[in-house]
């Protein structure tokens, strides 16, 4: 059998009537057998999240104000959407809508909550499962429900998925199937999700399940930048990432992608490609197990970052000390990012302020206990083998005498990445820009 691919469909990409008609195209220009996920229409998740915070504050009015509101939006979307099948389509939605008016008539709970979360995405493969069939094109619409299931830690059973997944591709006549993005069931069988963006890591997982030829990540943009376009002029999308700078970059491109998409590709080493649906034929970027070392691939920032240092004279020469201190972390379920440490004092950041009192006071037993705050993590992402020589000198001259807070080099071959203050990144993206790529842009402009 002709392997499977996987294309997945953001919320942009669905969002608008003449968008969902250029995915029909997309899919059906050849005859490759495919599962195409969908997020839900732009904006959907948004309103259901609200929606779902005014239900949580019993603010009734507002509950029934936000089910009309987007009610109306759904009727002109498929009276715009459908010719032949407006009946069908439009029943489609009042069931749908239904069943959210009855959801939120009673009172909060997390478990209906999440039910309703996952309206946006089981209404949009519906819509799109309708259109294809007024588009005179097979398909088979596959319940995530019935596929997608986490284990008791909330991870995704990649097994089981992939048992499920067997049953419903087993003895179908179809090569074309729909399923839902982002929603799953958790291990006590409720409706559950992957968190926001957790389309992709579906489209991931899905893709592993079947061992299928490549991943595609449909959105509104062209790849991966090497830079913050919206800072530096003249970035252009990375043609290839390896696996490994790829999960770099996720933390950094979580908009882009979701950061857990990586690892289920990686293992059964398929490629994910990153593609514009605006412009199917643009390269976009590859991400696959090909390395190429010595180069630069992207640099990166992300704000809101907190830096914490604890300085006590007891962590000289003694063992267990950073034990206690991640401890505490790990207590309040709060990821550490980059770490330093000097012999006397540590410093590591953090990107959730939530608990952050709660952390300083536990962590003050161990020491004196400093934070930072409105920081920012500048990565420089690349297969930078440790000892290429000149390249510290040039991320140095670039950062010229502005102040850095941290450094961390040699955690992986993949990183090297700079702690400073955010009032200073544009400055430090605009510079290491400069240093590190004018080369490469001069190249690609001639
Ligand atoms: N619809 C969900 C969200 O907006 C999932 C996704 O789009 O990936 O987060
Ligand atoms: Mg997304």
């Amino acid at each position: 059998m002709t392997k499977l691919k996987v294309l997945k469909f953001g919320g942009t990409s669905v969002g608008a009537p003449e968008r969902l008609r250029q995915v029909v195209k997309l899919i059906t220009t050849d005859p490759q057998p495919k599962i195409v996920v969908l997020s839900a229409l732009s904006g959907t998740t948004n309103s259901l999240v609200a929606l779902g915070q005014s239900w949580k504050a019993a603010d009734h009015q507002l509950v029934k104000h936000q089910v009309e509101v987007l009610y109306d939006h759904y009727r002109s979307f498929v009276n715009e959407l459908f010719a032949q099948q407006k009946n069908e389509a439009r029943n489609l939605i009042d069931d749908h809508f239904e069943h959210m008016r009855t959801l939120t008539a009673v009172s909060f709970n997390r478990a209906s909550n999440r039910e309703l979360l996952a309206q946006g995405e089981l209404i949009s493969t519906r819509l799109f499962h309708l259109l294809l069939q007024e588009s005179d094109v097979e398909s088979q619409l596959i319940p995530a429900l019935e596929v997608v299931s986490l284990d008791e830690n909330g991870e995704p059973h990649l097994e089981k998925i992939r048992v499920n997944l067997r049953s419903f591709l087993h003895d179908q006549k179809s090569s074309l199937f729909i399923t839902q993005g982002f929603i799953c069931r958790n291990h006590e069988g409720e409706i559950d999700n992957l968190k926001r963006g957790g389309s992709d890591f579906t489209a991931s997982l899905l893709g592993a399940a079947v061992e299928a030829e490549a991943i595609e990540i449909w959105t509104d943009i062209d790849g991966m930048h090497n830079n913050d376009p919206r800072i530096v002029p003249n970035t252009f999308p990375i043609e290839s990432l390896s696996f490994d700078e790829a999960a770099e970059l996720a933390y950094f491109g979580a908009k882009i992608l979701h950061p857990n998409t990586i690892w289920p590709a990686q293992k059964y080493n398929i490629p994910v490609k990153l593609l514009n649906t605006m412009v199917p034929q643009a390269k976009g970027t590859v991400i696959s197990g090909k390395r190429s070392p010595g180069s630069v691939k992207a640099i990166a920032a992300k704000d809101g970052i907190m830096a914490i240092k604890i300085k006590s004279s007891r962590m000289l020469l003694a063992y267990g000390f950073l034990r206690k201190i991640f401890e505490i972390f790990e207590h309040f379920k709060v990821p550490i990012d980059m770490i330093t440490t000097s012999e006397v004092a540590v410093s590591l950041t953090i990107d959730d302020d939530e608990h952050l009192t709660a952390i300083v006071q536990a962590l003050e037993q161990y020491g004196e206990v400093a934070v930072d705050q409105e920081m920012s993590i500048v990565c420089i992402v690349g297969d930078l083998v440790v000892d290429q020589k000149g390249l510290l000198n040039t991320v140095f001259r670039a950062i010229g005498d502005k102040s850095i807070r941290m450094i961390s080099y040699g955690g992986s071959r993949n990183n090297i990445s700079l702690l400073i203050p955010t009032a200073l990144k544009s400055e430090v993206l605009l510079s290491l820009n400069d240093t590190i790529f004018k080369q490469l842009v001069s190249q690609k402009s001639q």
